[in-house]
């Protein structure tokens, strides 16, 4: 690996030059029954480390079944030959994995077994297969202990120098632990097991013999398939768990949430991204961010075939980098800041269209395989289905509370809009003013020019209104040519000055770029001022406008002057303000 540090390379070359070193000078200490025995445990050795199997982030392998029985047979450095023979056969040369790692790997196992080895001898002497006492026991479990701390020790820190400067200690601790635990399980099980390959190998020669291979044929066959059950088995749960509840989240705030606490349960992640797909603009858009500065990320785009992820976008193929420091470049701003060095990018695709990506990263290399881009490709296609329903159903939505023709709101959203607001206002003790404007002999325009050109004046109309209004007034179609504007926290004042600009720019706007000139009508109420709910503030506001058209069509009328409990005819009686 061409990046790796002058550190983790001084590293790595140490412990395999002290490793291999300490081999050398055991090697004539070699002992065996025959060549063929040899053969036999480093056949065996070859074939555990050929077929380890790597889960959650640790790899698995029975090699310690075979070296416990080697030591116990035939003493610390023959072990340490079949351990240091046997990974170089199976792990380098029949499963190819980077040199300089199956090199380390050599150098530490040697170290692991002769300094375990020669200790036991310190402690206990040579081993008594026949006269096993607790002593020998006990120096037996040491034995055990010694090798599995040395290991580990010589491993951990090879992978804390690996990923030097991203992973936090803490992290680094949980990591440790995490492999500890699995670990610990893998050599209890060594213990007895060896130690049974042993016996058995000591009772006759040709049977025993046989009787070694089968039994060990048979565990790692078992151990694999207990390993494969248990990772489908958590796979499968996630993956049935996740398609339950994705099914039912409609809103995308709460997908997103289902959908990263997924991923982080598929294949873990340090940071992670999901990006929505812009159709439109052809751009990937950023809209969860898992990363311990956010911020980094906002107001970023990738467009499509820009970088990993936009190709990813592109061609809708999964990708996964197993090494960002060592890999081809990624070529993408986004990724610059995860400061990852895995990374899995997966496409969501339903039925063939692109709704987004997901993005995840890890700060250690070498932790996402071709297992974890299937699941959360798996998952992708799940998530997509769910964020297009999501999205669908936000689109809905609006499209309920909208009026189609000039994109305002519709009455269907007034209603509990207002009655949100003045309860706001009754709690706050601030006001809310209600505009209702009205356009004069609309039916004279639509008779004379046309039922669409009537349709082009009420969508001019509606754009007077919006440029008139803040963001956090809204603006109503209430209906045929009759719109409302609902303003939060303003009084009669202010709503008076609101109506009369929007009055004054229809009165100088030219309507269907042809000199087509229209006058509108307003009325306004103030909630509590003049009103003591919704409904009787729409009523007051509607009753204004009509006095105000009746009297004649150049001024806001409000409901101010209004008089409690007149009759309609008297109600808008006023003298306008001008
Ligand atoms: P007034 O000054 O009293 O308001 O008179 P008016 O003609 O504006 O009022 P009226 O309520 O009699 O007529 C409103 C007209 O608006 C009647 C209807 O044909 C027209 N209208 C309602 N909805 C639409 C629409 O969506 N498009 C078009 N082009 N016209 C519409
Ligand atoms: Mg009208």
């Amino acid at each position: 690996m061409g990046s790796d540090s002058l550190l983790l390379k001084t590293y790595s070359a140490a412990v395999t030059a002290v490793g291999l070193g300490l081999l050398l000078v055991a090697l004539p200490a070699v002992r065996y029954d025959s060549l063929s025995s040899l053969l036999l445990f480093l056949v065996l050795a070859a074939a555990s480390e050929w077929t380890y199997i790597s889960y959650k982030r640790s790899m698995f392998s029975l090699t310690f079944s075979i070296i416990l029985p080697t030591f116990i047979l035939f003493g610390p450095a023959t072990a340490a030959l079949v351990n240091v023979v046997g990974h170089l056969i199976g792990n380098g040369l029949l499963r190819r994995r980077p040199v300089n790692r199956v090199l380390f790997n050599a150098g530490q196992y040697a170290i692991c077994s002769l300094l375990a080895g020669y200790l036991y001898n310190m402690v206990a002497g040579p081993v008594m297969l026949r006269a096993l006492t607790p002593g020998t026991f006990a120096a037996l479990v040491l034995y055990v202990v010694v090798y599995l701390l040395t290991n580990h020790l010589l491993v951990q820190t090879f992978l804390v120098i690996e990923s030097r400067g991203f992973l936090s200690l803490s992290d680094i601790f949980k990591g440790s632990l995490e492999a500890l635990r699995w670990d610990g399980f893998n050599y209890a099980l060594g213990l007895p097991l060896g130690f049974l390959l042993a016996v058995l190998y000591r009772t006759g020669e040709l049977l025993g013999l046989g009787m070694v291979v089968m039994i060990f044929f048979v565990i790692t066959v078992t151990f694999r398939l207990a390993v494969h059950l248990s990772t489908a088995n958590r796979d499968l749960t996630v993956l049935y768990e996740m398609s339950r509840l994705l099914s039912s989240a409609l809103d995308l705030d709460r997908l997103f949430d289902l959908v990263v606490s997924a991923i982080q349960k598929v294949a873990g992640y340090d940071v992670a991204l999901l990006l929505l797909w812009d159709e439109r603009d052809r751009v990937l858009v950023p809209a969860r961010v898992e990363h311990p500065e956010p911020e980094l990320f906002e107001g970023r785009r990738v467009k499509a075939g820009e970088g990993v992820i936009g190709k990813v976008a592109e061609t809708k193929q999964p990708l996964v980098v197993r090494d960002t420091a060592t890999g081809p470049s990624l070529d993408c701003h986004l990724l610059a800041e995860f400061r990852s060095r895995s990374v899995m990018v997966v496409p969501l695709v339903a039925e063939n269209r692109l709704t987004g990506c997901a993005v995840v990263g890890s700060y250690r290399p070498n932790v996402y395989d071709d297992h974890d881009l299937r699941l959360l490709t798996i998952l992708g296609g799940q998530v997509a289905v769910a964020m297009e329903n999501a999205i669908l159903y936000r689109r809905t939505e609006e499209l309920v509370i909208t009026d189609p023709m000039t994109g305002l709101y519709n009455y269907r959203y007034l209603y509990p809009k207002l009655n949100e607001e003045i309860k706001l206002a009754r709690a706050s003790g601030n006001r809310v003013s209600l505009i209702y404007l009205d356009i004069d002999n609309f039916k004279a325009y639509n008779d004379q020019l046309g039922h669409q050109a009537g349709d082009r004046i009420l969508r001019e109309f509606a754009a007077i209104i919006r440029e008139n209004i803040r963001d956090t007034d809204t603006p109503v179609r209430y209906g045929g040519d009759e719109f409302v504007v609902l303003l939060s926290g303003t009084g009669p004042e202010e709503a008076r000055a609101v109506a009369q600009r929007i009055k004054d720019q229809v009165a100088d706007h030219l309507f269907l770029d042809d000199g087509v000139r229209l006058t509108v009508s307003a009325g306004i109420a103030t909630f509590p001022d003049h009103a003591s709910s919704g409904d009787e503030l729409i009523h007051r506001a509607d009753k204004a406008m009509y006095m105000g058209k009746r009297d004649g069509n150049d001024q806001v009328y409000a409901s101010t002057y209004l008089v409690e409990g007149d009759d309609d005819a008297r109600e808008g009686g006023t003298a306008p303000r001008g």
